[in-house]
Formats: C-alpha cells, sequence, structure tokens
C-alpha cells in the first residue's frame, strides 16, 4: 500500500536535481566562511529577503534560538504569541539556553497578534519588578493557526508598536515562501517589517536540512558566535548548501501546487459529515479540522486513516492537521478524502 504522508512538508525529499548538485558541491570549511557553497546561499538568501546579510544554520529551532540570543541579553523579555512555535515547539530552548522569560500574547485564529496585548506588553513601565523587554517575535505563515499567512498590514502595525519601544523585531518565517505566494507578494516585502528573518529550507522547499537568519552584517557575525556556542558550526556545510541553492531556484513557484492541494482538501474533507473543517481568510499548505465526538472517536478516526494508508498528525485530542508538499499529488488528495469518508461513516457512526 503507497502511503499518503500528510503529517508535515518536512517528510518531503530532496529532487533529484538537489540530489546531483549536492553529490557535486564545491567544498570548504564553512567555520573558516570558506566553503563557496555556502557562501553563495547565504548571499541568495539575503538577496531574497532584502537583508544585508545571512547565516547558515541546521534547523529552523536554532535559527530562533541563535537569534533570540543574539538580540536579548540573560534575564530579558521575548514578547510573542502564545501559539508561536517558539513558544510551544522549541523544547523551551529560549528559556533553557538563553536565559529569558516569554511573555505570550494572545493569537488570533488568523496568526495575528492581539494589538491592544501587544501595546501593553511592550509599554509595559520599565521598572525593577519587571524583566526589560528586548524583542518581539511574529510567525508568517502561522503554523498552529492553521497555516494562515498573515497580512502585510498586520506585520507594519506590529513592527510599528515594536519600533516605537525601541524593541527589534524577529521573523519567524519558516513558510515565508508560503506567506509571500498566498499574499502575492515577495518575501523581502513582509521581511522588511522585521530586523532579522528566518525561513526553513526543509520544509516545502524540499531540502534535507537547513534554515537561514537574515540581517544586518552587524547581526549576522553575531550570529556566527552564537551559532558557534549552540554547536552549530558545520564544516563542508556546501552539501547541504548545495540543495538550497536548487530549492530557491526551482521549488518556490510550485508551492501554488501544494495551496492548490490543501484547498481541494479542505473542499473534500468539509464535505464529509463528522468532520469541521477551519476556514482561514489567508490559506497556504495546511488544513486544520475536527472530529465530532469524544477523543476516543477521533483516536479511531487517526487509527482508521492510519490503516488505510493515509497519515495526519493530532494537534489536540480531536483536532488534525494536514500538510500538503512536494511529492503529493491531486490524486493522492482524492484518495486521502475517500479514505477519510470512510473511516468517518465507520469511526463516527456512534454519534
Ligand atoms: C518548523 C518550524 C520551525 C522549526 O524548524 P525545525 O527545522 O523543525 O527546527 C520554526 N518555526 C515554525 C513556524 C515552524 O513551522
Amino acid at each position: 500500500m503507497e502511503i499518503i504522508d500528510l503529517r508535515s512538508d518536512t517528510v518531503t525529499l530532496p529532487t533529484p536535481e538537489m540530489r546531483k548538485a549536492m553529490a557535486q558541491a564545491e567544498l570548504g570549511d564553512d567555520v573558516y566562511s570558506e566553503d563557496p557553497t555556502v557562501n553563495r546561499l547565504e548571499e541568495m538568501a539575503a538577496q531574497m529577503m532584502g537583508k544585508e546579510a545571512a547565516i547558515l544554520v541546521p534547523s529552523g529551532t536554532m535559527a530562533n534560538l541563535v537569534s533570540i540570543l543574539v538580540h536579548c541579553p540573560r534575564g530579558a523579555r521575548v514578547i510573542m504569541g502564545a501559539k508561536a512555535h517558539s513558544n510551544l515547539y522549541e523544547a523551551g530552548g529560549a528559556s533553557a539556553v538563553g536565559a529569558v522569560v516569554i511573555s505570550p500574547v494572545r493569537n488570533t485564529p488568523e496568526g495575528e497578534l492581539d494589538l491592544v496585548e501587544l501595546a501593553e506588553q511592550v509599554g509595559a513601565p520599565l521598572n525593577p519588578h519587571f524583566a526589560r523587554p528586548a524583542l518581539v517575535v511574529m510567525e508568517n505563515t502561522h503554523n498552529l493557526c492553521g497555516g494562515a499567512a498573515v497580512s502585510l498590514s498586520h506585520m507594519a502595525e506590529v513592527s510599528r508598536l515594536a519600533h516605537e519601544h525601541g524593541l527589534p523585531l524577529h521573523l519567524d518565517g519558516a513558510r515565508v515562501f508560503n506567506a509571500a505566494l498566498a499574499l502575492e507578494t515577495t518575501a523581502d516585502q513582509i521581511a522588511q517589517f522585521a530586523d532579522t528573518a528566518a525561513f526553513c529550507l526543509s520544509k516545502g522547499l524540499a531540502c534535507p536540512v537547513g534554515s537561514l537568519i537574515c540581517g544586518s552584517r552587524a547581526f549576522v557575525g553575531e550570529a556566527r558566535r552564537a551559532r558557534k556556542v549552540l554547536g552549530g558550526g558545520m564544516r563542508q556545510a556546501g552539501v547541504i548548501a548545495a540543495a538550497g541553492i536548487v530549492a530557491l531556484k526551482t521549488m518556490i513557484e510550485r508551492l501554488a501546487e501544494d495551496h492548490e492541494n490543501a484547498r481541494l482538501l479542505a473542499e473534500r474533507l468539509g464535505s464529509i459529515p463528522g468532520l469541521v473543517v477551519e476556514r482561514r481568510q489567508r490559506p497556504t499548505n495546511m488544513v486544520f479540522f475536527s472530529v465530532a465526538g469524544g477523543a476516543q472517536d477521533a483516536s479511531r478516526f487517526h487509527a482508521g486513516l492510519k490503516a488505510r494508508g493515509v497519515l495526519m498528525i493530532p494537534r489536540d485530542p480531536t483536532r488534525f492537521r494536514a500538510v500538503t508538499h512536494y511529492g503529493i499529488t491531486s490524486a493522492d488528495i482524492e484518495r486521502a478524502a475517500s479514505a477519510a469518508a470512510e473511516v468517518a461513516r465507520q469511526a463516527l457512526s456512534g454519534n
């Protein structure tokens, strides 16, 4: 049975062109900044994000952590969405390693920050009772908020509030190219509001490994030190970077196919009794839906799908996430939806 893996766009495998580029990559020691392939990728990334410089790191988690370490002294306060990946899915690294406290701000269902709460947080009085704010972080697209792309006008507003109080803004743009597509703009137009911006090569862009942090030359210089502290200095990293260069050249436009497949999946799942699909104003490559009934119905549904070769991730006891990506066709979506309809009929028949 062929598996249709909709758990994440991180399950994507490199393209044949990536494999070839990796095998043939010109290499050097990147800790000495002597890997020509890494240098080329970093220049491309900086240019695409409209920043002076960029640095390759092993993961999106390290990209955010390095950024926090460079922006924040120990004991500082980082303001971010309560549902931010950095808050919930990065193993507490900002606090464990960076010794910062996180001040969560409510996220709207569209992945925005509640601007009233944000204004309160950035404008809190500076007195010795409170940890000093040092950074605002935002996410676009917003993973846990259904993969929603966040509007440029909202980003401008967050940026204005942060900067008004002298705080830099970091963008966790793990899927910034999906955001650009949904917003009909370019990644640099999104990143223009942030002082530093990170994105992943290893999600929809289908590379095996790697994320980039983009910012000023001075920031990236400090980031090289923080990356070294975390053990993320890699030697002949051109093997990884070569795939990244291919990704930036060949894998961005095709994200439209993933968005179309996600739209199709949302439509198909939405017509199945017992499933409630979440709708977003600016959807991308994710579909979140809930199963009517309780946790037991949901776990029967999950197991039934798996038995039919369709993999999705439970996000809450009754809420699931499906992600479209390179390697998933519209025929796969139709098959996954038929399986979901069949399983829903059986697993949820008690309702
Ligand atoms: C995946 C993801 C990350 C972390 O990336 P890893 O490479 O998995 O460490 C950070 N932020 C967001 C929004 C993500 O979706």
